[in-house]
């Protein structure tokens, strides 16, 4: 199971999940889907700049998300001198969030391996990686929660193209699905959704 934040690939079914609008929070943040609390509202990387900035934190107004999360990793765990406890905490709970959504995830699939993948995931895991994992496992269900293992993905960056790279194939077994379901009970497949895979739209 690989996981970024907003997407998840490779579940039961082999198709594409849209996890990171699964509610969080309800009446939470507003995510950019339209809806309320969402996963992706908390933990995703605009999400926990914008927390950051909520928190007190000053940025220039044309800072990208790369450059914020990298200032934000910086002022948790600088060089030398004590680190920011507003930049810390943020991290922190940016760590249970991601961890809670991940528990969801153990809990439906009962997946042997999530990986943590694209640019803030590999940016993210060597300071949070370890509180994700205890957040994960404290808030699934014990009994999948002891058979899993959750780490960096070392697909690199491009992990989120392979993983496009796999709807393909997901899309056939679908179908296939579909013909079988046809042949058994001589009745019309419920047809997939129309108007391409909706995960094009998170990205
Ligand atoms: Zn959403």
């Amino acid at each position: 199971m690989l996981v970024t934040v907003g997407a998840v690939f490779g579940g039961a079914r082999g198709s594409a999940a849209e996890w990171g609008h699964t509610t969080l929070r309800v009446r939470g943040r507003q995510c950019r889907c339209g809806a309320l609390g969402c996963l992706e509202a908390y933990a995703g990387a605009e999400a926990l700049v914008q927390r950051w900035q909520e928190a007190g934190a000053t940025l220039p107004a044309d800072t990208d998300e790369e450059t914020a999360v990298t200032a934000l990793l910086a002022a948790a765990h600088p060089e030398e001198g004590p680190a920011d406890p507003v930049a810390l905490s943020v991290l922190d709970e940016t760590a249970e969030y991601l961890g809670a959504g991940i528990s969801d995830l153990i809990n439906l699939y009962s997946p042997e391996r999530v990986l943590l993948c694209g640019w803030a995931g590999l940016q993210l895991a060597p300071y949070i990686l370890d509180d994700v994992r205890r957040h994960a496992k404290a808030y699934a269900l014990r009994h999948p929660a002891e058979r899993v293992t959750i780490e960096l993905g070392r697909l690199g960056p491009d992990a989120v193209t392979v993983g496009a790279a796999t709807l393909p194939l997901a899309d056939f077994f679908a179908a296939a699905a579909a013909f079988t379901s046809r042949r058994r009970k001589e009745t019309p497949p419920s047809n997939r959704r129309g108007g391409g895979p909706r995960w094009r739209r998170a990205s």
